[in-house]
């Protein structure tokens, strides 16, 4: 193998200990803990593992969990209502709803009646708003993830080729703004480019956020390139074991890249690790204490 591991638990354990380290100074010196409240509406079984694993570690830094399960028929209406209800808790300084919602319940309509500074995921349009000309906003956790993880493997990105396969709010559209932040030269792809190898192979910086298992292969990508692999997909193998890979091919991949993340194990612990690090910020923003520096944005 020629690629460097990109290591997402590693580096998601080193901030969640900057975090845990800020939490205790804040409860001890201004006597605040920070406390995040996660919405859960139904009984997707992925989602429940993502929200227990939250709260998990959201105590786990020293913060206060608040989960609230609500059923798969919950009106549009009493969800407002719940949201409503946190933003005015003064305890309540990050509020998460878990996504996917039901059908019958407009994700709009309820992220966007989030307080902006209590919008932990960065979805509200305020934030993405403020993410795109470049000021200080809560930023989407998945892309921040992927952001801290390239900065710290390489330092400044300034002027290198960036691809993303991907064009969700969620994940492709914020990661196009931090890396354009970053001064790096952005190509957003999707369904219906064309002559996607094409377009991957000229990258330095390949972004995979598609959801389609090892789609991007080896002989598709330039020598030396940094791979960052968001794809979670279950497959099922020959002996019929469940197993999680990527978007990227990691056998013919990792003999090519100059760098790389696994999946399990690279992005997704930076996710819940940046929703630490956001609620963080959301209550120090409140209180006009010192952010932690761990993000610049
Ligand atoms: P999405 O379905 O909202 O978006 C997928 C994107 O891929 C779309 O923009 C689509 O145009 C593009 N696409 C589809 N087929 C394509 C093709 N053949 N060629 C090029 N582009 C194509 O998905 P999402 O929410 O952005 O998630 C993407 C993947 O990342 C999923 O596997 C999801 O589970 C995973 N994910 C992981 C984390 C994490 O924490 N690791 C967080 C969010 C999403």
């Amino acid at each position: 193998m020629v690629a460097e591991i990109i290591d997402g638990k590693l580096f998601s354990r080193k901030l969640r200990d900057q975090v845990a380290e800020h939490v205790t100074v804040l409860k001890k010196e201004h006597k605040v803990t920070p406390g995040l409240a996660v919405v859960l509406v139904g009984e997707d079984p992925a989602s429940q593992v993502y929200v227990r694993s939250k709260g998990k570690q959201t105590i786990e830094a020293g913060m206060n969990s608040y989960e609230h399960k609500l059923n798969e028929d919950t009106s549009e209406a009493d969800l407002l209502e719940l949201v409503n209800r946190l933003n005015g808790d003064d305890e309540v300084h990050g509020i998460l709803v878990q996504l996917p919602l039901p059908k019958h319940i407009n994700e709009d309509a309820v992220i966007n009646s989030i307080d902006p500074a209590k919008d932990v995921d960065g979805f509200h349009i305020s934030n993405v708003g403020l993410l795109a000309t470049g000021q200080k906003s809560m930023v989407p956790c998945t892309p921040l993830g992927c952001l801290l993880m390239l900065k710290g493997f390489h330092g400044t990105l300034a002027g290198m080729d960036a691809v993303i396969i991907g064009r969700s709010n969620i994940v492709g559209k914020p990661m196009a703004q931090l890396l354009l932040n970053e001064s790096c030269t952005v190509t957003v792809t999707h369904s219906r480019t064309k002559n996607l190898e094409e377009v991957v192979g000229r990258a330095d910086i390949i972004i995979a956020a598609v959801g389609r298992a090892e789609m991007v292969k080896g002989d598709w990508i330039k020598s030396g390139a940094t791979l960052i692999d968001v794809g979670i997909n279950r497959v099922e193998g020959s002996d019929g074991s469940k197993r999680l890979v990527g978007d990227v091919q990691f056998s013919s991949c990792s003999q090519v890249a100059g760098a790389i993340t696994p999946v399990p194990g690279g992005v997704g612990p930076m996710t819940i690790a940046c929703l630490l690090v956001n609620t963080l910020v959301a209550c120090c923003r409140k209180y006009k204490l010192i952010e932690p520096d761990i993000i610049s944005n």
